[in-house]
């Protein structure tokens, strides 16, 4: 494998290969590589500014988006076109997300509440894979100007508790900014190998992360065994960090200084800067005993003993959340060998203090708890470039495995580059009402349509008993052994009917055509992306006009003849909309639609529940 030399004076390179690793961070994101001369772990940044990029995206009056600091701006002048914490967005449903809808200053459609979410942004719908793909973009065009090299690969991290879908719209995001990702990895395992640990092979060691970020807090309890890690237990608040310790900050000037809350919320100026100030203080403190500044004429001032009593309860929190994580692991505070801190809020000496206590030791704070993720993510592309001699790449799926879903997309299963041997599962139901079969077909690729990958099987599922579509349970189980040999299976739960196929995915690819699968899907990820949200906009409209056309021949006799003829306009609409190759024009008659149809829905729900308690007696 080629190595990689740098001449730091010149800035000149002469390789063109460069793998970096990439934390890509609800608050902050960031870039880091090994160091080709000193081969140590560090953070990319122009001179005199941070390595740290916020995560926030702004949309411009005129198509014009920035990321990061000058993005950060906008939050409170222009929120509703200021697109901050995408990371919480990615892989969710809007059920999944509800109870926090207030959180979200932009709008988050609700259209179907089981589907992926939707962000809308003037008249532009965008993904949370489209949105995280702008600040993967924007460190990659950064890395580039750094570095003054193409940068093309990536290992990028994810935190310890994303499931396979977030995981995957990780991986699609990183491809739709035009980057290779070689691997995702967890965040706390990382920030392990930042400090070096898990890099020996024959250590064993059960280990700690404490990770407190701007608006989540993750604990995790790993073990590290011959190089591998293993996640014992997590735990956290996905809302709870260090803009909360800022918001306690600024809450108890606005009490100290009689500034009234509906003055705030009409002066977002005011707001922002206290919000700014308030992070300013919080920072100061870890160095100071007291904090003063003037705002507006305003003298305001905090001292550490106030400080720390106004975010005591808040670390309490996170106190708990680590009992609860030991409690799962089944071990004791003693039982923890290391503890490492992760995250910009660490740098809080109460919050240091309170981990030490629980855990009884004195904990790991020597690399930047900024810094230290993408640090870790780097050491991990490092070993995948093959430059770290002593250690031995384990046998891996060269390209990813999956089948094909309505509108002819791929949905992966084994991703790439996934260590064998491995499990994967996935449920499926049915499309329509009685259906009694199901085609399972089984590709290899990294495109968005089966049509642009390689089909490697197909097989039938017979025999599923009629049923209404959506009910049949089918779960298409993906086995890779250590030969390399795929098993698929598929199983009807509530009927049991099964079948299965044997397929040796690597047969008859040469290096050179997988290498070429993986560029044309780089090449491709742009338009791959949009026609995916094509194909995804017209299942959920065609899914939406059937439910509607059922619900009305149904309950026909309960609408008035103006509701029946809205809503007939609007399945037309829609009907028209289908037939043009326009995602945002689809996204916005079947929210018309929806919008028109949601009251009938519930008015009826309301008789039939009315129906159902006239029986009932008291
Ligand atoms: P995330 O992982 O969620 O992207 P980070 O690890 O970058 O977040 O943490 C960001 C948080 O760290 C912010 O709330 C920021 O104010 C806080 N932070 C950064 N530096 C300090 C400091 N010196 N003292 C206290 N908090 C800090
Ligand atoms: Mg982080």
């Amino acid at each position: 494998m080629a190595k990689i030399s740098i001449n730091i004076a010149t800035g000149s390179l002469q390789q063109k290969e460069m793998i970096v690793g990439i934390d890509l961070g609800t608050t902050n994101s960031l870039v880091a590589i090994i160091h080709p001369e000193s081969k140590k772990p560090v953070a990319l940044k122009e001179h005199n500014s941070s390595s740290l990029v916020p995560s926030v995206i702004h949309f411009g009056q005129n198509g014009n988006v920035v990321v990061g600091e000058e993005a950060r701006l906008y939050l409170e002048t222009d929120p509703r076109n200021t697109i901050f914490s995408a990371k919480r967005l990615m892989g969710k449903s809007y059920n999944d997300i509800k109870s926090h809808e207030d959180f979200f200053a932009y709008k988050v459609i609700d259209d179907d509440k089981e589907s992926l979410v939707k962000i809308q942004v003037g008249d532009k719908f965008y993904s949370p894979v489209e949105l995280s793909s702008f600040i993967l973009k924007e460190l990659k065009t950064r890395a580039e100007h750094i570095l003054k090299t193409p940068v093309a690969k990536a290992v990028i991290t994810v935190p310890a508790y994303f499931n396979d879908a977030q995981r995957q719209a990780t991986r699609d995001a990183g491809k739709l900014a035009g980057l290779d990702v070689l691997r995702i990895i967890n965040e706390p395992t990382a920030a392990s190998l930042a400090y070096g640990l898990g890099l020996n092979s024959d250590e064993e060691k059960t280990i700690a992360v404490y990770d407190l970020g701007g608006g989540t807090f993750d604990i995790s309890i790993l073990k590290i065994a011959g190089g591998i890690f293993e996640v014992l237990s997590t735990n956290g608040d996905t809302y709870l960090g260090g803009d909360d310790f800022d918001r306690a900050i600024a809450e108890y000037w606005v009490e100290k200084h009689g500034i009234d809350n509906e003055q705030l919320r009409h002066n977002k100026e005011l707001a922002q800067l206290l919000r700014l100030k308030a992070e300013e203080a919080k920072k100061h403190l870890g160095m100071a005993d007291g904090f003063a500044a003037t705002l507006r004429g305003m003298e305001l001032h905090i001292s550490r003993k106030e400080f720390d009593g106004l975010v005591k309860p808040l670390i309490d929190k996170t106190i708990k959340c680590c009992a609860a994580a030991l409690k799962d692991a089944a071990l004791a505070a003693g039982e923890i060998e290391t503890v490492v801190m992760v995250g910009g809020s660490t740098r809080v000496p109460a919050v240091k203090e309170a981990v030490s206590k629980f855990f009884e030791q004195p904990v790991n704070d020597s690399v930047n708890p900024d810094e230290v993720v993408a640090l870790g993510a780097a050491v991990q592309a490092d070993i995948l470039a093959g430059n770290n001699k002593d250690f031995l790449l384990l046998d891996i799926t060269p390209l990813s495995l999956g089948i094909e879903t309505s509108g002819g997309l791929m949905d992966v299963l084994i991703p790439r580059n996934s260590k064998i041997p491995i499990k994967a599962g996935r449920q499926y139901t049915t499309q329509k009402d009685g259906q009694s079969g199901m085609r399972i077909s089984v590709y290899q690729g990294e495109r968005d349509l089966v049509n642009d990958n390689r089909k490697l099987a197909e097989f039938n599922l017979t025999g599923i008993p009629a049923m209404p579509a959506g009910l049949p349970k089918v779960d298409v189980g993906f086995l890779i052994n250590a030969d390399g040999i795929l098993m698929v299976t598929a199983k009807e739960l509530r009927s049991g009917v099964e079948q299965s196929i044997k397929v040796k995915p690597q047969y008859g690819l040469t290096d050179d055509e997988v290498e070429q699968m993986l560029q044309d899907s780089i090449q491709h990820a742009g338009t791959d992306m949009q026609t995916r949200a094509l194909v995804e906009a017209r299942n959920e409209a065609g899914h939406l006009l059937e439910t509607v056309e059922k619900f009305i021949d149904r309950n026909n006799s309960l609408l008035n003849r103006d509701e029946l003829s809205a809503t007939a306009t609007a399945m037309q609409a829609l009907q028209l909309a289908l037939t043009m190759d326009d995602k945002n024009l689809i996204r916005t008659k079947t929210e018309e639609l929806n919008e028109i149809t949601r009251p009938f829905a519930e008015r009826i729900m309301d008789i039939a529940v009315g129906e159902a308690l006239k029986g009932q007696k008291l």
